[in-house]
């Protein structure tokens, strides 16, 4: 103690990492390959059980301008007519925080002020942009980057996404398959809405769904506080056949409306408006036999990429870098090792993790799998919305293992 702590990815799980180690004293240096500059994304809804973690952390959730969720809302695909409501009730009295919608770009943002700052619990995490990994050693935490730059950490995390190079590099075989389902995914600012008549989009608070029986189905949800509503489109991948990967395939409004023929007007007319539209191909990651070797770590869509169906990849990133920082506390790192702490650290969130994976694979083709839903659907094995916004990590810490200690999430 103090470690020296490498994070390769400097995403949504990077960051957060960052934060939560920090805040435990330990040094921490983020290496991401590229410099942000052509960031882009739509929302990410984050739910409890991720977003506890930020608040304890002290990130400033409003610099990252949320809307509160507050329904899930079903629409006739073909008509818009509301047919169901899902009301989120007094889910922060419920389980602790908010229901956030944010754009990625914010929360993005304000994780990386909050992990590089001065101000805050712990030394701030610097971080090295342009530093693409190409090569590790599990055993002795030695890192080399594409630009020659050797480094050798006490703690390595791969937090370098679902396409990860690091986790092939510690010998964990990927078994993927293309989904039948592609996605595109948009955003309409809110001078076009209000052009349109459309605020109602915006005002409802809410995730606004049509479809989802099979595999097409559209997901709306404001974020960037009010100023833009983001949606998500899944149709069938014969449709053009995208075989390439990645967020970087623009697509046009026209294009976009031709996919949804028999969509409800409204939606078209918020389509032929669209703006950033961009196709997604996804894929189905089988779980991996191991997350952790040696002194490395997988962490986030590294570890466990998930189908986006239950909102989940982001929260469950936030969840990885918590159990991270809990575990390996200045009190803990007294009675185990790194490997030690690793070890632990794959035992108590793999298995959360495919759950999971396991639940957004089934919420894909089938809404009424997608937690919130899913509490009007009586199946055997399907995961509600208390299994998952209640989860209670310390106390699931404390469970497993007395001997540590888990009141330490390093307050400032
Ligand atoms: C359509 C869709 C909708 C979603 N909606 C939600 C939602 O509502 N809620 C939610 O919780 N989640 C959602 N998710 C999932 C969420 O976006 C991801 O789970 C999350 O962003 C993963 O974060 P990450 O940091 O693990 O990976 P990434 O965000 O992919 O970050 C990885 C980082 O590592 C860098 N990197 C990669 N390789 C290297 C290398 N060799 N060296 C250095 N740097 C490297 C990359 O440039 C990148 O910055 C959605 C996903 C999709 C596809």
């Amino acid at each position: 103690m103090p470690l020296n702590v490498a994070i390769i990815g400097s995403g949504l799980c990077g960051l957060a990492t960052a934060i939560s180690l920090r805040r435990q004293g330990h040094y921490v240096t983020l290496y991401e390959r590229y410099d942000f500059s052509g960031e882009v994304g739509s929302n990410i809804s984050c739910a409890s059980n991720g977003t506890r973690f930020l608040e304890q952390w002290g990130v400033d959730i409003q610099r990252a301008r949320p809307v509160i969720l507050k329904d899930m809302v079903r629409h006739d695909w073909s008509t818009g007519e509301i047919t169901s409501k899902y009301p989120f009730g007094d889910y922060k009295g419920k389980f602790g925080t908010h229901y956030y919608s944010f754009h990625r770009v914010d929360i993005h943002s304000e994780l990386k002020r909050t992990a590089t700052t001065q101000e805050g619990q712990g030394p701030p995490a610097k971080l090295l942009l342009n530093h693409k990994a190409i090569d590790i050693d599990a055993e002795t935490g030695w890192v080399k980057f594409e630009n020659g730059l050797e480094i050798t950490a006490n703690l390595v995390i791969a937090a370098d996404g679902i396409r990860s190079t690091l986790r092939a590099a510690i010998g964990v075989e990927t078994h993927a398959t293309p989904s039948t389902s592609c996605c595109y995914r948009c955003i309409v600012p809110i001078d076009t809405l209000k052009q349109l008549g459309l605020t109602e989009f915006v005002t409802r608070e809410a995730i606004e769904y049509w479809g989802g029986m099979g595999i097409e189905k559209i997901v709306m949800s404001p974020a960037a506080g009010g100023n833009m509503i983001c949606c998500y489109c899944f149709y069938p991948s014969s449709y053009n056949d995208l075989c390439e990967d990645g967020w970087n395939f623009s697509a046009t409004p026209e294009q976009l409306v031709e996919t949804f023929k028999t969509i409800d007007p409204t939606v078209k007319k918020l389509f032929g408006q669209a703006e950033d539209i961009k196709m997604w191909r996804l894929y189905d990651h089988k779980p991996y036999s191991y997350w952790v070797k040696g002194k490395v770590a997988l962490a986030g869509d590294s570890a466990h990429p998930m189908m986006p169906d239950q909102s989940q990849g982001a929260v469950s990133a936030f969840e990885d870098a918590a159990a991270l920082g809990l575990l390996l506390s200045e009190m803990n790192l007294l009675s185990l090792s790194v490997e030690e702490a690793l070890k632990r650290y794959e035992a108590l969130r793999k298995p959360r993790a495919t759950m999971l994976q396991a639940a957004s694979l089934r919420a894909r083709l089938d809404l009424t799998e997608r937690i919130g839903w899913s509490s009007a659907n009586n199946k055997p094995g399907k995961l509600t919305i208390e299994d998952v916004a209640g989860y209670k990590m310390e106390k699931d810490i404390a469970t497993r293992w007395p001997d540590l200690t888990v009141n330490v999430i390093g307050r400032a």
